[in-house]
């Protein structure tokens, strides 16, 4: 997985732009995207409903603070108490990030919650939205198109809206199933029929599964719970980088077999 995931959860709550850490590059995958502070153009919008969001982000980062320990937490929480007092006015921000290694560029769109009086002001961004979507662990070539769709979607969301990221994420397991050629009346017996061939990873779907279901049912999953799913589902993407080898080893085994068996007789 990409970035620690103290730097995700960062990223995931209001924060100063110019703390806002590299992200990894959705062209070349090296953490080297980086926000140009100055391409961020913030304008007031009262009727946002960002004070909303930014009351849910206070307990989010509560949560987060309680499930990561350590004392980073402390001074988060102060810019974001302190950005969200009452006298803050929110508003929207466009951005744009570029990769310092390729050149790639990325657009970004999210909330924004800024004061200012006669002697500072103070602002703090939160991106609710990039394209294209920022990767949080790589997928391989060899992962079917239909999973890498649902996990695209799933990484975008989690700047949003941790609900449908975890939504998102469910379906991608659907989709893990489809492809494998596993079919059940439902998701848990899907998983079941995958156990006889790949243990392990029926043992982490399983635990995703219940992160999905969480995050689609009720609203126990936070940010946290979701970058521990994504950690772990790299583990099980594993499985069609190994069918892929099998079939080019199979092919080239083949030749030499054919090869050298006939040099025999
Ligand atoms: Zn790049």
């Amino acid at each position: 997985m990409f970035l620690t995931k103290y730097q995700w959860l960062h990223l995931n709550d209001f924060h100063t732009p110019s703390s806002t850490p590299q992200l990894p590059c959705p062209y070349c995958l090296e953490e080297s995207l980086t926000l140009d502070v100055e391409s961020l153009s913030v304008d007031e919008s009262p009727a946002h409903r960002c004070h909303i969001a930014a009351n849910r982000s206070i307990a989010e980062t509560k949560r987060n603070r309680e499930a990561l320990g350590g004392d980073g937490w402390k001074l988060v929480l102060a810019v974001t108490e302190l950005v969200t007092k009452e006298e803050a006015t929110p508003g929207i921000f466009h951005s744009t990030l570029y990769c310092q290694d390729c050149g790639g560029v990325v657009l970004g769109i999210g909330s924004a919650i800024y004061r200012s009086n006669k002697n500072f002001s103070t602002v703090a961004v939160k991106h609710e939205y990039f394209c294209p979507s920022v990767p949080l662990f790589e997928i391989a070539s060899s992962v079917p198109e239909s999973i890498r769709q649902e996990l695209l979607q799933a990484f975008n969301y989690f700047h949003s809206d941790i609900s449908t990221a975890g939504f998102k994420l469910r379906r991608a397991i659907e989709r893990v199933c489809e492809e494998l050629g596993y079919k059940g009346k439902n998701l848990h017996q899907c998983i079941d029929l995958m156990a006889d061939k790949h243990n392990e990873e029926a043992i982490w779907l399983k635990a995703l599964k219940l992160v999905g279901n969480e995050a689609t049912h009720a609203n126990g999953v936070n940010a946290s719970d979701l970058l521990d799913a994504f950690a772990v589902f790299p583990g099980v993407l594993q499985i069609f980088e190994r069918q892929k080898f099998s079939k080019d080893a199979s092919e080239k085994v083949n030749a030499l077999h054919n090869k050298f068996s006939k040099q025999l007789k």
